[in-house]
């Protein structure tokens, strides 16, 4: 529907660009639906009245089966955007030569790890190389319990780290999982999360609050006497769509952890690797350096992979533990993508746009805001914005039904949105790296137009 000249000048002909035949009858998107329920396990929870059927993407668009584009502003594992055709030839041709377990010996391996390495803090010069954020995670906790001798963890109320064992376990979203609390294990300790605009604390004195739940939760374990392996953290509050954690708050849960001989986890799965725009970790917001980063997502640019970063003593001491091996982790056709992937980051600048763009961006939801009591806050920076629903700004009473019905509307009008947080009331905005400026536009002025018919 929205083919202006804009758009067409925008994504001219991806299937002649990408040289796949998009003049081929395209399949029912019933019949695709009934054929995918039949052996898939589980379909992602859906918010959509009529969920798009998607074949290919170009850049920030997605285009269904009828070949109808979508702005697609959620889509965090493509940071490059989609389609990428120097990314499709770097693959290409690494396939062709080699893929192998992981067991051998290659060159791309050392190679890739140098690289994540180097972009590391100093003295965070070992690499894991795994498929997944919740692998990473998995490995992170593993570490720790393997460096510290103990076991208990740390971990934000209200936070997500995946789904496996381990990661879901330090999970407390209770809207992912509302049995969170009642079926962790008990060497998990959630913290009350330091939700600066809808938490315990707010404006002055919310770090010290923060950090007393903490410090309290810490003299807890203490009273046990089995003291503290470590804390996670992303390093900010990604769940409730990107608010920055109140200022000194890692520091100073950081020195405590440490003071225990605890290590400290940055998972920076979502938010780092250039997206806050501003900084390529989200840690460095916070001024403080990890014991272990975990990363994915964009790293492969929606290619399963993943990696643990730490120091050489910490990676280690796993061998005490158990071992480390994952087959298809760090293969060659992985460390192709990730390293095209940093390259293609680099030559296109996209931190750069993520830091511009998505400045602008913020400053037009902002100004949205002015006019749209319903815009309760507009969280984040670079391109991880929060956009969040409200029916009254005093109460911060969340706007659920009203988000999940601006989110279908949207998509009526070719955008790609998703209901997040614990109420489900904010657009979490995590669109590509390369999102330009008339794709902003676009989404801004889509918004505008939807807030404008009555909420
Ligand atoms: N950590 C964070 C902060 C995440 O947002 C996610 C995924 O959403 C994960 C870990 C898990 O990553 P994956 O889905 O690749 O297993």
């Amino acid at each position: 529907p929205h083919q202006s000249a804009v758009w067409s000048q925008l994504c001219p002909s991806p299937s002649r660009l990408l040289g796949i035949g998009i003049d081929a009858p395209a399949p029912q998107s019933e019949a695709v639906l009934k054929r995918r329920n039949k052996s898939f396990a589980k379909p992602q929870k859906n918010y959509y009245a009529a969920p798009p059927q998607i074949e290919r993407g170009w850049k920030e668009h997605l285009f269904d089966v009828t070949g109808r584009a979508y702005l697609d502003m959620v889509n965090n594992v493509s940071i490059l955007g989609h389609g990428n055709p120097t990314l499709a030839a770097a693959v290409g041709r690494q396939w062709s030569m080699l893929n192998t377990n992981s067991r051998f010996h290659y060159s791309v391996v050392a190679d890739f790890s140098d690289r994540l390495a180097a972009l590391a803090p100093e003295g965070l010069d070992t690499v894991f190389l795994v498929n997944s954020g919740s692998e990473a995670v998995d490995l992170a906790i593993r570490l720790a319990w393997a460096h510290s001798g103990r076991r208990n963890i740390l971990s934000l109320l209200e936070a997500y780290h995946g789904w496996t064992v381990a990661s879901d376990a330090v999970s407390t979203s209770l809207a992912d999982n509302p049995q969170a609390l009642e079926t962790r294990p008990d060497w998990v300790h959630p913290v009350l999360s330091p939700n600066t605009y809808r938490g315990k604390f707010r404006g002055a004195g919310a770090t010290e609050g923060y950090v007393a739940a903490v410090a309290e939760t810490i003299a807890a374990i203490d009273a046990r006497g089995d003291g503290l392996a470590g804390f996670i953290a992303e390093s900010v509050y990604g769940n409730a769509g990107g608010i920055p954690l109140p200022p000194g708050y890692l520091q100073q849960v950081y020195a405590m952890v440490r003071a225990r001989g605890g290590l400290c986890i940055a998972d920076e799965v979502q938010v780092g690797y250039g997206r806050l725009g501003h900084h390529f970790w989200g840690f460095d917001q916070q001024g403080v350096v990890p014991d272990i980063i975990t990363i994915a997502k964009g790293m492969g640019n929606g290619q399963p992979l993943g990696a643990v970063i730490t120091r050489r003593e910490v990676a280690d001491s796993l061998e005490r533990e158990g071992y480390f091996f994952s087959s298809a982790g760090g293969s060659p056709v992985s460390c192709i993508v990730g390293m095209t992937v940093l390259d293609i980051m680099q030559t296109e600048d996209l931190q750069r746009n993520a830091r511009e763009t998505g400045d602008y961006l913020k400053a037009r939801l902002e100004a949205l805001g002015q006019r749209f009591p319903l815009v309760g806050a507009v969280h984040g920076m670079g391109l991880y914005l929060g956009l969040e629903f409200v029916r009254d700004r005093e109460t911060l009473e969340p706007a659920t039904e009203e988000t999940a019905a601006i989110c279908n509307r949207l998509l009526d009008l070719g955008v790609i949105m998703q209901p997040t947080g614990d109420h489900l009331n904010v657009f979490k905005i995590k669109p590509p790296l390369c999102l330009a400026r008339e794709s902003a536009d676009f989404f801004v002025d889509t918004l505008e137009k939807v807030l404008s018919e009555g909420w």
